[in-house]
Order: C-alpha cells, then sequence, then structure tokens
C-alpha cells in the first residue's frame, strides 16, 4: 500500500476513533486512549519540529544562493509577492462576502456567549503600529537565539543575508557553499524516514483533536462554522486551481494528487510550520517544482501567505460585529481587510496562532478583544481547514513562480 493511501486512511480512522471516543469520556479506556494518542502524537509533531529550523535554514541559504547565482532572484521575489498579495487578497474579499451573504451572526443571542466573555483575560492592546515594532524586534536578532527558540521569522531573515553572502562570496566561500548544499540533503532524507511515520501521527492527532472537543458549544456556533469552513474550502477547490489552472498550467488533479500527503498533514497538525517538511517533498518530488524554487518559495510562504487564515480573520471580525449588533462600514472593513492581511502576514504557522493575531484585527475597528472567547471553543476544529489552505497556497505558488522563472519567453 503506497504511503498516501495508508495517510488517507489513517486521517479517516482516526476522525471516526475520536468520534467514538468523544461518545465516551469519563471511562478508563478514554483515559488510557488519550495518553497513548499523546504519546504517538508528541512523538510525529516532535519529529517534525526538530528537523524545522535546520531545514528552513538550509533550504533558504541554498535557495538564495543558486538562485542569484543564476540570476533569478529578483524575479522569483517578485512573481512570489505579486502570487502571496493577489491570493490573500481574494481570501479576504471571500471571508467578507460570505459572512454578508449569509448574514451570519446577525440575530443570534449574545447572552449565550456571555460567559465565556467574562472568563476571557483581556490580552495587551496590539495595534498595527506595536506589531511592526514587535515584529522588527523579534527578526533581528542573535541567530543562535533564533535558532534555539525556534523563530523562524527570525531565522529565515538570517538564512537570507548568508545566501546572498555566498554568492557574493564567489570562489572563496565555495566550501560553505557546498556544505550548505550537502546539509540540505541530509536533511532531505531525514524529511523522508519521518514522512514514514505520518499514518500513525496523523491517526492520534486527528483521534485526540475529536475526542476532547466540546460538540455542544460546536452546535452553537454551527452557522459561522459552516459558512467559515465553506468558504475556505471553496478558495481552496475553485480560487487557487483556477489560478494553477491559469497561471501554472497545472490541473487541480494532478496538484491534488501531488500534494495530498502535504494536505492531510496540515489538516491533521493544523501547523504550516511542521507540514514544511512535507510540503517541500511534494512540490519537488510530485509536482516538479525545481529544488531552488521550491527551497526558496515554500519555507517563505509558509511563514507569509495565509489565505485561510486571512479569510477566517476577516469574516470573524464581521461576525462578531454581526453578533454585537454593530455595522461596520465599508472603510471599517477595509481596515479590516487590510489589518488581517498584515496579521495573516504575521501569524506564525502553529496551531491556533490566527487567533492570536485576530485580536488585532478587532481591535482595529474597535470590536472588543474579549470576544475571541467566543470563538475560541471551536477554533482548532476550523484551524484544521485554514492550514490547508495555507499550505496549499504555498506549494500552489510554488508552481506558479517555478513555471514563470524557468520559461523566461512566457509573458501571459
Ligand atoms: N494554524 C495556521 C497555520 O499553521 C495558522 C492559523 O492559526 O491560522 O497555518
Amino acid at each position: 500500500m503506497s504511503l498516501n493511501t495508508q495517510i488517507f486512511i489513517a486521517a479517516v480512522l482516526g476522525v471516526v476513533f475520536g468520534f467514538l471516543l468523544n461518545l465516551y469520556p469519563d471511562t478508563a479506556f478514554f483515559d488510557s486512549s488519550i495518553y497513548a494518542l499523546t504519546i504517538l502524537s508528541s512523538i510525529f509533531i516532535g519529529l517534525l519540529k526538530m528537523l524545522l529550523v535546520p531545514l528552513i535554514f538550509s533550504s533558504i541559504v541554498v535557495g538564495v544562493s543558486n538562485l542569484q547565482a543564476g540570476g533569478q532572484f529578483g524575479r522569483v521575489w517578485k512573481i512570489t509577492l505579486i502570487c502571496c498579495l493577489t491570493t490573500t487578497t481574494l481570501a479576504l474579499i471571500l471571508g467578507i462576502s460570505s459572512t454578508h451573504l449569509f448574514e451570519v451572526g446577525k440575530g443570534m443571542d449574545i447572552s449565550l456567549f456571555k460567559e465565556a466573555m467574562n472568563q476571557h483575560q483581556t490580552p495587551d492592546t496590539l495595534t498595527p503600529g506595536s506589531f511592526l515594532t514587535n515584529f522588527i524586534q523579534n527578526t533581528l536578532i542573535n541567530p543562535f537565539k533564533a535558532f534555539s527558540e525556534g523563530n523562524v521569522l527570525a531565522v529565515v531573515v538570517f538564512a537570507f543575508f548568508v545566501g546572498a553572502a555566498l554568492v557574493k562570496g564567489g570562489e572563496k566561500l565555495q566550501g560553505i557553499r557546498q556544505l550548505m548544499q550537502q546539509f540540505f540533503n541530509m536533511m532531505m532524507l531525514l524529511v523522508g524516514w519521518v514522512m514514514k511515520l505520518a499514518p500513525i501521527g496523523i491517526f492520534a492527532l486527528l483521534a485526540k483533536l475529536l475526542s476532547t472537543e466540546d460538540m455542544s458549544v460546536l452546535s452553537r456556533l454551527l452557522e459561522f462554522a459552516v459558512v467559515v469552513t465553506g468558504t475556505t474550502i471553496f478558495h481552496g477547490a475553485v480560487v487557487l486551481p483556477l489560478l494553477l489552472w491559469i497561471f501554472g498550467k497545472m490541473d487541480p488533479i494532478t496538484f491534488f494528487k501531488g500534494s495530498r500527503t502535504a494536505l492531510i498533514t496540515a489538516f491533521a497538525t493544523s501547523s504550516s510550520s511542521a507540514t514544511l517538511p512535507l510540503s517541500m517533498q511534494c512540490a519537488r518530488d510530485n509536482l516538479g517544482v525545481r529544488p531552488q524554487t521550491a527551497g526558496f518559495v515554500i519555507p517563505i510562504g509558509s511563514q507569509m501567505n495565509m489565505d485561510g487564515t486571512a479569510l477566517y480573520e476577516a469574516a470573524a471580525a464581521l461576525f462578531i460585529a454581526n453578533l454585537i449588533g454593530l455595522d461596520l462600514s465599508i472603510g471599517q472593513q477595509v481596515i479590516v481587510c487590510l489589518t488581517a492581511m498584515i496579521a495573516s502576514l504575521g501569524a506564525p504557522g502553529i496551531p491556533s496562532a490566527g487567533m492570536v493575531t485576530m485580536i488585532m484585527v478587532l481591535q482595529s475597528v474597535g470590536l472588543p478583544a474579549e470576544a475571541i472567547a467566543i470563538l475560541l471553543p471551536i477554533d482548532r476544529i476550523l484551524d484544521t481547514v485554514r492550514t490547508v489552505v495555507n499550505v496549499q497556497g504555498d506549494m500552489m505558488i510554488s508552481v506558479v513562480v517555478d513555471r514563470y522563472t524557468k520559461e523566461p519567453e512566457v509573458t501571459d
């Protein structure tokens, strides 16, 4: 049986087992199952996290130095940026439109959520200004600190500089360049080993998530959950494949077949960062993206390009406004979109990261930050689908960028 099939079966079994466990919460079987699932999922996630920082570092160094040496760096960078901004903007428009269309939250009884809101501690104010200062202060730091703390964004920035220096250094730094290339190859070999554990890890992660979810809260917020999830799926199943087809000249079936290991892992882990090793492998080995493009675009995308998160944050802000009976003006909705874009750029690729940066979106138009307490209980469930679309966007952009940089004569 192929690894892809094993992963698919594991995901289905994990969901079913999780639901069954959820029905019998106070039993000894439940406790021992959760214990075993925690151990299994921790091993899988732990291994992925172990690879993450050295993989990102070596991949970007090698990517930047190869691209710069080939004179393609500027082009790759520009196309990546254009793709990220375009897909995120489309996601935001979709998020806002669907919330309006279905009037999610209008007429709902806010008192249902009073208790949740009272229990919630208001976090510190997070304005776009302070966010930018924090962003700079957390990014330009001692690289060893960044490595040891797993500060991915800071690692990305340092890797950029090292890659550029290797190109400038030319012949003199040839040895380090080769070393980095070999180090990167070794990391990809390790990724292949961890992938063999993916079916077990994915089973455990999904079973654990569903067995501990409070289904009664979910049913109260069902309308919002369905609209956001449906819109996110529409973005991932229609908008992105269409763009890929037009600009990447790749049909959706080839794309989904080649990327499904990474997509299922994203669903189970709710983490773009943890999925990164697999997204890179899928892009290189199954989607035919050149290693230097995948090695550059995907790590950057996993940090900066989050369509699912942007869509969710914009839709959630409107939902909360509807819930408290506030009509946001067009101007305010534009602010929501811009802040959601910044928030998705800054959100790290970890579970529920979008929930934290959403505070900034709410505060940008004067909505109470405490309102996130309403969404917190269902966030982990919604996170699964938005992370899939985040990861899908990264792989898709790598295909498009690769095509446009491989064939310079293509002008459409
Ligand atoms: N979990 C998402 C990701 O890793 C981020 C988010 O919370 O929206 O891509």
